[in-house]
């Protein structure tokens, strides 16, 4: 019976440690919870899960603000308008965190709980929660907390449920004045009209559910936009009537037709590259024993400087004159869940200027074939004759769960490929060659 208040004698400084850090994650938790981004890019597509492979949604236009929900393979998950949820690429947003409260965890305390469309409890019901079942909230205003319900929203009564960490009730003001600040007319001026997807939409003479209603309409009722606050659209009705509409009750039209056109998959692609060698591994000589391992790398920055412009997330295993073990090189691939792996090196011949040219290897037919073909159709624009695709057993390739190439890019001993390989101007055409065939590939 005494053994834990002598143990506490004995290590008080280790208990005290041990609390704090248990504090301290909490309180870091309590600081994430609530995510708002900004789109940076002109305008991203929004999927239905977290990578290229899944279906596009929605698109958001430069300076669109979004509420994070969870973060999977650097992608976000966000809350949009119309009650919907997608996913966004993270490296085409700005993150700004604010401290308040939001994606908590929460329990139902009521025998039941109704699961509402909207934040009134006139609002369609979408489903029941009973007493004790797990909700993450996302939002909270007025009374009202919207939660995750079936890959959706939905909207409970607060005081129906129990929040598991103290936080204050609503959102603070200062998140409101920075999604209005960040919120530029040119994001929303592609917006024409909004269409209601509930029965029963108010329209209320201020941007917030404690303004009054003069107006409700039924579904699929078309509202002319005319300006954004906050999170609300002021509106104008057929009649003539001018008021707000919350932003998540409606669908804003004719805004992916306008910017369909602009938005690219490279912006939302993952792109591992990898120079060859590196440190004491030198790799292959020139006949003047310059070494492979700084042209992979000067070649690698220049596809890196293009494909970052284009909006990718480029990712390198070396970015530096160090050695690199073959191993960790597809595993960063695999760990990022990479959209492709691109590894760069040059050849070289048993004698010198004995061959010329470059090419493509691959090692999986199904996984590298498609990307394979799509770079080497660029690669044949190089100055360089084209040697074609072949089989490759590169450790960089086979132990790569990805879309992966090896691309051999000219003889280092060769001097006239060597005049190529050291050129800025070469680099500079490899790149594109590079941005091309993915664009291709990503089509
Ligand atoms: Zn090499």
């Amino acid at each position: 019976m005494q053994k834990p208040l002598s143990w506490f004698k004995h290590y008080p400084a280790v208990i005290i440690l041990a609390l704090l850090v248990f504090v301290g994650l909490f309180a870091t938790h309590a600081l994430a919870a609530y995510q708002q981004i900004t789109i940076k890019a002109n305008v991203v597509n929004v999927r239905q899960g977290p990578g290229l492979s899944y279906d596009v949604m929605s698109q958001a236009n430069k300076g669109e603000t979004m509420n994070v929900i969870s973060q999977k393979n650097n992608w976000y998950q966000v809350r949009l308008s119309g009650d919907k949820i997608g996913w966004v690429a993270s490296w085409l947003v700005d993150n700004t965190e604010v401290s308040a409260t939001s994606n908590r965890v929460a329990k139902v305390t009521n025998s039941f709980a109704n699961v509402r469309q909207s934040s009134s409890a006139d609002s369609q019901l979408l489903g029941k929660l009973n007493q004790g079942d797990e909700i993450t909230v996302l939002y909270q205003q007025n009374g009202w907390s919207q939660i995750k319900y079936n890959s959706a929203v939905g909207w409970v009564q607060s005081d129906l449920i129990e929040v598991s960490d103290q936080a204050p009730a609503t959102v603070q003001k200062t998140t409101t004045a920075e999604s209005e600040s960040t919120d530029t007319d040119t994001s929303s001026s592609a917006i024409k009209s909004v269409t209601t997807q509930l029965d029963n939409t108010k329209l209320r003479t201020g941007p917030d559910v404690s303004y009054q209603y003069t107006q409700s309409y039924p579904a699929n009722t078309k509202l002319t936009y005319i300006n954004k606050s906050g999170t609300w659209y002021q509106v104008k009705d057929a009649d003539g009537n001018t008021g707000y509409v919350a932003s998540w009750v409606v669908t804003p039209s004719e805004k992916n037709e306008v910017v369909k056109t602009s938005a690219t998959s490279l912006s939302e692609a993952t792109i591992v590259l990898d120079a060859g060698h590196g440190g004491t591994d030198v790799g292959a000589l020139s006949t003047k024993s310059k070494y492979e391992k700084d042209y992979t790398l000067a070649t690698v920055d220049a596809i890196a400087k293009k494909l970052k412009a284009a909006g990718a997330n480029v990712v390198l295993t070396r970015s530096n004159d160090s050695f690199v073990d073959l191993e960790p090189r597809p595993a960063l691939a695999n760990k990022l869940k990479a959209d492709a792996f691109i590894s760069v090196h040059f050849d070289s011949s048993n004698e010198a200027n004995e061959a010329s040219g470059t090419t493509t290897y691959y090692y999986s037919s199904s996984k590298d074939m498609s990307l394979a073909k799509a770079i080497n159709n660029q690669t044949k624009t190089l100055p360089l004759n084209n040697r074609g695709i072949e089989y490759g057993n590169y450790q960089v390739l086979r132990d790569n769960q990805r879309p992966a190439v090896l691309l051999e890019l000219g003889y280092i001993n060769s001097d006239k490929d060597f005049s190529y390989i050291s050129s800025a101007n070469y680099q500079a055409k490899v790149a594109d060659a590079v941005y091309t065939g993915l664009t291709d590939y990503f089509k």
